[in-house]
């Protein structure tokens, strides 16, 4: 870091901390060293070493990583050449006095205490951009005034309220805003965290008495995010924190920007002021996929994995199909894809229904509607007059042979087993031997129009 750098942001600090503090403290110090992650600073003397590690060291560690600055620790030292240090002389043997000039800012504290630290550990994603962000009519809303928010005009509505259910992108989109701003808006300082992350900081701030560098903190972002605010619901200090910085920021005209996984009056043990607080702004919700969007968000993500997978090939059908079976959340469509990618590029087949369905057995079968071997067979039986043992059991009669194939077909069709798992349930056969039913109904269905209705009408009446 240069000089000039540490003088632009002795002016940010100027703005968070105040004058009079910035000209008793801030301003004295004297940028010595950067390396290894350890800022150092002369101070003139050991007291206002101590003074300002205790109370602005966070402050500090927090604005020079906002510049680009990759800090851990910032320690204060006095100069052994300090022409300021008072009380001794000069000329003195200096050598045990360094050693205990050498202030100790509970730095391995502040260390662990550093907000950016925790950032860190839940940085950015790269992924989450405007750009890989599928708009459907599920969450054009949502989208719309996330996009206006990072474009860092006026702030118009205040808070913006995100909220749905799980993986329905409220993280995604919050992500992408502060890419953008990021871009667009250098200047602003930009803070992202979860509701978590944010009980962390003030319960360390409590207990290491730094409620001041905290707050210091907290006051001087511009734009602030809070990722899934309903977990600080029934968490009272927490919440009760969380109401006056957002109080100080929306008095200041700073936009604020929350998620949470339902509608803010909805969210049990949240505080009324809260709660009335957040629905002052704009609230918006994510509601959960279509069938549209679905399809949208695999077609984007099988686009983007195309450098990964270059020799990726996917059967006709296949995404439609998991775009229809997989319904609870974008979450588990993706890692539906992603498994499917590398299955198929490891065994080097192309990504067909009987490859999707290997493979992705277990996710399907979560994520079925509830039409189970067992009621299949059930209803296959009933529909031909005969028992539910004769479908299972041995007997290869012509008329217990051909329902059987018929619910084998029908198991295939409707549900995610396997054929070996069908095969299973129907007394311990062999997959092959399923095989060949589905085939021979299969061909029966083109020619034989009394087994193609059968098949229809039991398909329908499974499916009601
Ligand atoms: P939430 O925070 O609402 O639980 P996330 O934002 O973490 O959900 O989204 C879960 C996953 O689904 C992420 O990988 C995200 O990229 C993806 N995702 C969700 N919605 C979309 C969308 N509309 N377009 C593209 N990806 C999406
Ligand atoms: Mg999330």
């Amino acid at each position: 870091m240069t000089q000039e750098k540490w003088g632009q942001l002795r002016q940010k600090l100027l703005k968070t901390v105040g004058q009079n503090n910035y000209t008793t403290w801030i301003e004295p110090l004297e940028f010595s060293d950067l390396s290894d992650g350890v800022a150092v600073f002369n101070v003139p003397t050991n007291f206002m070493g101590n003074y300002v590690s205790q109370n602005f060291a966070d402050l500090i560690l927090y604005e020079l990583n906002s510049a680009g600055e990759t800090v851990q620790r910032v320690t204060f030292e006095v100069a052994a050449n300090s022409t300021t240090r008072p009380m001794r002389s000069v000329e003195s043997p200096a050598e045990p006095e360094v050693e205990q000039a050498r202030v100790q800012p509970a730095s391995a504290s502040f260390t662990a205490n550093n907000p950016l630290e925790e950032l860190q550990a839940a940085p950015l994603d790269a992924r989450f951009t405007f750009d890989s962000f599928v708009v459907g009519k599920p969450n054009e809303l949502a989208h719309a005034a996330a996009r206006r928010v990072a474009e860092g005009g006026p702030v118009t509505f205040n808070p913006l309220v995100l909220y749905g259910g799980v993986g329905l992108g409220k993280t995604h989109l919050m992500h992408a805003i502060a890419w953008e701003l990021k871009s667009k808006r250098p200047d602003l300082n930009v803070l992202y965290l979860s509701a978590e992350q944010f009980m962390y900081r003030f319960v360390q701030a409590l207990r290491e008495r730094k409620m001041l560098d905290f707050k210091h903190l907290f006051r001087s972002v511009d734009v602030l995010m809070v990722d899934d605010v309903q977990f600080i619901a029934g968490k009272d200090s927490t919440q009760e924190e969380f109401f006056h910085t957002f109080n100080a920021l929306v008095d200041q005209n700073k936009q604020i920007i929350i998620s949470a996984d339902r509608a803010p009056g909805e969210i049990k043990d949240l505080e009324d002021r809260v709660k009335s607080r957040l629905q002052c702004g704009l609230v918006v919700d994510l509601h959960p996929t279509d069938y549209e969007l679905r399809l949208g968000i695999l077609q984007t993500k099988v686009q983007q994995n195309r450098s990964t997978y270059p020799d990726l090939k996917i059967a006709d059908g296949v995404l439609e199909f998991l775009a229809h079976r997989i319904s609870t959340n974008v979450r588990v469509l993706e890692g539906a894809l992603t498994r499917l990618f590398a299955f198929a590029s490891l065994v080097g087949r192309e990504i067909d229904m009987d490859l999707t369905q290997d493979c992705l057995a277990d996710v399907l079968r979560a994520s079925e509607r509830k039409i189970t071997v067992e009621e299949i067979q059930r209803k296959v039986s009933d529909y031909y007059n005969i028992r539910l043992s004769d479908i299972i059991g041995p007997k290869r009669l012509r008329s217990y042979a051909r329902p059987r194939q018929v619910a084998m077909y029908l198991c295939k069709q409707l549900t995610s087993r396997s054929l070996p798992e069908i095969g299973r349930r129907f007394g311990g056969r062999d997959h092959t031997t399923v095989m060949h039913g589905v085939k021979r109904i299969e061909e029966l269905k083109l020619t034989d129009g009394q087994i193609a209705e059968d098949v229809e009408m039991l398909r329908r009446s499974l499916e009601a």
